[in-house]
């Protein structure tokens, strides 16, 4: 099976991460995208992250309607320290079968000079990524890491969705609407637990 990984701290998921996971099944042929919270995020230390129980609840609940996501609790479940390059090797040894394509936005390129041994990743997976509003990866300092970076992306043809967990976190902690930017489901989820009910995040 081609099989598509989508990691992220998914605090809340809203439909930025539904929108690139379908468009990257459809455009990408892949069989499968498998939605992957991780364990304790290495690049976010700055805020408290929701304890893993919940942000896979709220994971499970946004992709339900879809047949071909599915939630994966590889990396909530193991010890740190979460890499990608190390939840990666986890899935191929798990599942040998499958040709695996990691999936990220913008962003996360950006940022892949600061990721654990991003050459020897992409030595492992494919990669595709989608385009983040406002972000202008310096290429030069992702090619330093990563040589022919450009041969090793595919771009996923997303539209532009101006949509943050950060963002969601402070409508929740507001009580404003959050309707048609996140699954119904994920934000009473939320509330109920009261999540993000003092967010300064
Ligand atoms: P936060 O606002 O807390 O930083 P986030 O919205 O970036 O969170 P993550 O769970 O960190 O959400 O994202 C997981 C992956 O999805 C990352 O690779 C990120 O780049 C990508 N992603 C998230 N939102 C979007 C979006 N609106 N468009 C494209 N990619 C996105």
């Amino acid at each position: 099976m081609k099989v598509g990984v989508l990691g992220g701290t998914f605090d809340p998921p809203h439909i930025g991460h539904l929108v690139i996971g379908d468009q990257a099944l459809h455009q990408l042929g892949l069989d499968e995208l498998w939605y992957t919270p991780v364990g304790q995020p290495t690049h976010k230390v700055a805020r408290p992250v929701s304890a893993a129980v919940h942000r896979v609840a709220m994971t499970r609940l946004a992709i339900a309607t879809h047949a071909q996501f599915r939630l994966r609790e590889d990396d909530v479940e193991r010890p740190g320290p979460h890499y990608s390059l190390t939840l990666m090797q986890l899935l191929r040894q798990r599942h040998p079968e499958h040709a695996f394509t990691f999936i990220i936005g913008e962003d996360s390129l950006a940022d892949l000079p600061k990721w654990h041994q991003p050459a020897r990743l992409l030595e492992l997976v494919q990669l595709a990524v989608a385009h983040r509003q406002d972000i202008q990866p310096d290429m030069a300092a992702v090619q330093a890491v990563v040589p022919h970076i450009e041969r090793l992306v595919q771009w996923i043809e997303a539209p532009l969705l101006d949509l943050s967990s950060t963002d969601l976190r402070w409508r929740l902690g507001k009580g404003l609407s959050t309707r048609y930017l996140m699954p119904r489901a994920v934000s009473d989820y939320a509330v109920a637990h009261a999540l993000y009910s003092s967010a300064g995040h």
